[in-house]
Order: C-alpha cells, then structure tokens, then sequence
C-alpha cells in the first residue's frame, strides 16, 4: 500500500516553498501527498516562530492531525523546531523534530515512519547552518506562479526579530543554479516567478555578487514570464534596482518594502538601518517612476516603549505616504530578543486597538489604489480556477482583478481594461493576450 503524507506550513513564503521541496522529495520516494485534513500516515508541520500565536497554532495542529490517525508519524521542522526542539518533543505524539537544515535531510535521517517510545530531534546549532537549502514551491496544481528561494538567513540584528536565530546567517544560492532552476520554471510553464527569502535585498552578499546582477541575468532569459521580488529592505532597494524594474517589462511593477515604524524613536530602538524621512524619500522614487506602482508595507504595532504619539506618528506618516496595502503585526515577545527585555510594555489591548486602526487604513488605502486602476489598462496573470464562470488573477502591480472565465487565457498574461469594483477586487475586460501584446511590441 503506497504511504500517505499531508504536509502542513506555517508561516512566510520561503516556508511554503521549502514545504513543496520536501513534498517533492516524498513524491520521489513513493509516497501520496493528501490534503491535511485527510487520513495520513505522516503528517509534516513546516513551523513558524515569529509570533506567540504559531507556535500554539502548531501545537493545535499537531493534535488535531493525531485525531484523524493516532499512529500517524509526526514530524515537526521549521523555525520553532530549530529553537525550541525539546518542547516539541513534550507534545505527545510528536515523533521527530527536525532543524531548517535537517528538514533537506529527511530521508537520510529518518528510514522508518513508524512511531516508537522516544521521539528523535535532529537539530544543528543555528552557527552550524552553512547549507543553502534549495526550495521552490507551486501554487498547488494551478502552474501560474512559482516561488524560488534565491536567499536564506539574515545578518541584520533588528531587536524584535528571532528570524536570524532560527536560520542562521545570511546564504544565497549560486547564480548559476538559480538561473538554471529559473529556466526549469519557465520551460514548466509558470508565467510568474516570485524571488523569495529572509532578506532577498542582501541577495549574493556572501558570494560577492547582488540581486541586481542576478536580475540583469533572470531578465535575459527568454520566455514569457515576469518576475516578482517578495520583499526587499528599504536601505536595499538600490537606483539601479529601481531603474532595471521600470525600464524592463519582465519586472513586475511591485514592492513590498517593511517600514515597521513611522517613528524615529522606535525604529532606532528595533535597530533599523533607515529613518522615516529616508523611507519616504524612497516611496516619492518610486512613484516618480509611475505612480501607478504597487508598493506594500510591513508595519509593527505595541513595540515596547511605543507612546501613543509614536503610534499617531506612525499612523499618520502612512495615512500621508502614496502607497497602495500594509501588512499589520502586533508586536509578539520572543524569547532571547533584546525587545523581550525591553521595558514599557503595551498592553495587549491596547495593541489589538492599534492594529485595528492600522488594518482600517489599509482597507482605505488598497480601494483609493484600486479605484486609481479604474479606466486603466493592467497585465494580469489569470489562475486557472473557474469561479461561477470568471476568473481571477493578479496584474503586474498587484491588484487583484476578475473577468469572465475563458479556459484559453487562464495562465496567460493579458492585457484588461479595469471598469470597476466589485467586493473589493477589480473588475476587467479582456483586450487581449501577452502573445499578441508582444507580437504587437517587437
Ligand atoms: S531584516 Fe530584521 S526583521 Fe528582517 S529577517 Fe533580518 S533581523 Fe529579522
């Protein structure tokens, strides 16, 4: 009887292609992959540690899988196996618990899913991870967009942050391989490939190379695809990486840049490397270029010491700054971050009322962009799902846009002429498809 394995991600895009990678690997070595939700006989938990909240998501799901097969092998990996293996393993049921470097190394460490008396932890100490682990993820069985992990790790010491504690150093991929791997996608049929990682600006570092190199090589490459970078520090979206994205038409017109705070005090206390006035300078940059840009933002609400007036500060400075979306996170102590230590503590309610105001004004943010879109025209990569006859995808800047169901345009880039909104996604007519545009272009 062929073995089933449901896999499950907590956590960030570079998570969820490492999670396919491994699926992948499971593929190769004659099992099923089902859904989470079904029978299995391993369950595999891809882990997050960056708030208090996926940790216990994890441990709730490791549960909720034993329910569905008691003696289904579990194993745990990812960010919070490789910091806290031991409490893991207090998890009855739990079986092996893998660190970000083991979870590559699966099958070389485990040959027997059976469950056993102990449960076995394979964690190197977070200095000991020098691999690169490759990954690229799909988007299930709809082949549009690809994720390609380019960069692992990070250097920074933001205050609040226990990414690097998990993952190490900063380590990027060998150019070659990467491009190699990009052409794989392209020739697999993926229209959009997303460049993923912890600190995907800092790509190369460590090889003496950058992103903008590695981009001047991916947007050679023929084919009909673009590109999207996942996010990028502000102090790393450089003028030349500027000027190849609106000067290319394989790069997609989008960046999701993590601001944090608008106030100075609290970014000096996260140990940022910008201040806000430099941040701001940045966004006008950008919509100097075209102000029909995508722009998205990572903010933090309830940091320690974060007065009210820090947060009006912060609040206000995005109210005025032309960006189109923000993604909101309460601030979550971790364990052996400065911040934890720090004092002045918010409380949570407090938190909860700032990001609630910050998600409102998101909302506002996302439908005065989308209306912009109104009347214009956008490149939009249709999924393949048919939703009661339309079809949905996203344009090159980041809007997510319906029009009716076609079976010959789905995965294909197509030219849409926006001419409203409804439900909060912009409506689109079709005026024609990637092929003709760039017949018509050459
Ligand atoms: S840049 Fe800062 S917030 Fe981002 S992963 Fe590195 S340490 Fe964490």
């Amino acid at each position: 009887m062929q073995k089933k394995v449901a896999l499950h991600t907590l956590g960030c895009k570079l998570n969820f292609s490492e999670t396919s990678t491994i699926g992948d690997q499971f593929l190769n070595n004659g099992f099923q992959v089902v859904n989470f939700d079904e029978y299995a006989d391993i369950y595999l938990f891809n882990t997050c540690t960056v708030t208090q909240n996926a940790e216990r998501e994890c441990r709730q799901l490791v549960r909720r899988a034993l329910r569905n097969n008691p003696d289904a092998f579990v194993i745990v990996t990812g960010c919070y196996a490789q910091l806290r293996p031991e409490e893991l393993c207090q998890i009855e049921g739990v079986d092996a618990v893998l660190g970000n470097q083991e979870k590559f190394n699966l099958f070389s460490l485990i040959d027997d899913f059976t469950k056993k008396d102990l449960s076995c932890i394979f964690v190197s100490p977070v200095n000991q991870i020098n691999e690169f682990g490759f990954a690229h993820s799909t988007d299930a069985d709809n082949r549009t967009r690809a994720y390609l992990k380019i960069q692992d790790g990070c250097d920074y010491k933001c205050t609040f942050c226990t990414i690097p504690l998990a993952r190490g150093k900063s380590k990027s991929m060998d150019p070659d391989l990467v491009v190699s791997e990009f052409i794989n996608l392209v020739e697999k049929g993926y229209k959009e490939i997303i460049l993923t990682g912890v600190n995907v600006g800092d790509y190369g570092h460590s090889l003496g190379t950058g992103l903008y190199k590695l981009l001047l090589r991916l947007t050679d490459i023929p084919g009909d695809f673009r590109i999207r970078v996942s996010s990028i520090e502000p102090n790393l979206l450089s003028d030349e990486l500027l000027e190849l994205t609106f000067s290319n038409k394989k790069m997609c017109n989008h960046f999701h840049i993590p601001l944090q705070s608008g106030s100075q005090h609290i970014l000096r206390q996260m140990r940022r490397r910008y201040t806000p006035e430099y941040y701001y300078q940045l966004i006008e940059k950008i919509n100097s270029y075209s102000d029909d840009t995508g722009i998205g933002v990572d903010v933090i609400v309830g940091f320690p010491g974060e007065t009210e007036n820090d947060f009006l500060t912060t609040y206000n400075f995005l109210r005025e700054l032309p960006i189109s979306y923000l993604h909101v996170f309460t601030y979550s102590e971790r364990p052996n971050t400065p911040a934890a230590e720090m004092k002045e503590k918010i409380n949570v309610y407090e938190r909860r009322r700032r990001n609630n105001m910050l998600r409102i004004l998101s909302e506002k943010k996302k439908m005065s962009f989308y209306e912009k879109m109104i009347g214009k025209e956008l490149e939009v990569l249709f999924e393949t799902e048919n939703h009661f006859g339309t079809m949905r995808g996203f344009s090159s800047n980041y809007v997510r846009v319906n029009t009716v169901y076609d079976s010959n345009l789905t995965n294909e880039i197509v030219k849409v002429s926006i001419s409203g909104i409804v439900d909060g996604i912009c409506e689109g007519n079709i005026l024609e498809n990637k092929n003709s545009i760039d017949l018509k272009a050459s």
